[in-house]
């Protein structure tokens, strides 16, 4: 049976752990770089990016993902989107490249920060993943504004990328492990 890791520094990591055990997963919360070595994937779950960012500096973990990343899938949601995105904007910070798209963080602005909407699974996704509409719960989300030749948009909101992919690689700007529509999980599982 596969090991899906879920990081678990800071964030709503244990809302992806119940996620993939509804999945019939059983997750494994990692904490630090040793961990890495007996997962087949990784989720990067929401949170505060640049708090993960500075608890992912010690331990050289930072180095370790990117590394990981090179061989493993992994699956970012919102603050894991930003992780993992290319270039990060508003403001500015490092990440680790291995998803070639440009995100603006907290891009939706005050008033209308968190909310849900339904979003626009594009046919491909309905083909892999299963028809019909999304419920997206989007908080202080970034917006996917370029995606890279290689990178493949999987669903919209409103015209702009909220679930891309990449290779083994997958990102959503919006939190799927707080619905109780498990398709962008199944998605990720088949990348193991
Ligand atoms: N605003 C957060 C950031 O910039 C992301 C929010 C989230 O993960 N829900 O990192």
């Amino acid at each position: 049976m596969k090991r899906v890791g879920v990081l678990a520094l800071q964030g709503d990591f244990a809302a992806h752990g119940a996620a993939l055990e509804r999945a019939a997963v059983e997750p494994v919360f990692v904490r630090d770089a040793e961990q890495l070595d007996g997962i087949d994937g990784l989720v990067i779950p929401g949170g505060e990016s640049t708090t993960m960012l500075k608890l992912l500096r010690y331990d050289d973990l930072l180095d370790r993902l990117a590394r990981f990343g090179r061989e493993k899938p992994i699956f970012g949601t919102c603050a894991g989107a930003i992780l993992l995105a290319r270039e990060v904007t508003h403001p500015a910070q490092e990440s680790l490249d291995l998803v070639d798209i440009g995100v603006e963080r907290n891009a939706y602005g005050r008033q209308l920060d968190s909310r849900v909407a339904e979003i626009e699974p594009e046919p491909e996704f309905a083909r892999r993943a299963g028809p019909g509409k999304m419920e997206a719960v989007f908080i202080r989300a970034p917006i996917i504004r370029r995606v890279g030749p290689n990178a493949k948009v999987l669903a919209r909101y409103h015209g702009d990328p909220v679930l891309v992919e990449q290779g083994r690689h997958l990102v959503a700007t919006f939190h799927p492990e707080l619905t109780p529509d498990a398709r962008v999980h199944a998605l990720f599982l088949e990348k193991l």
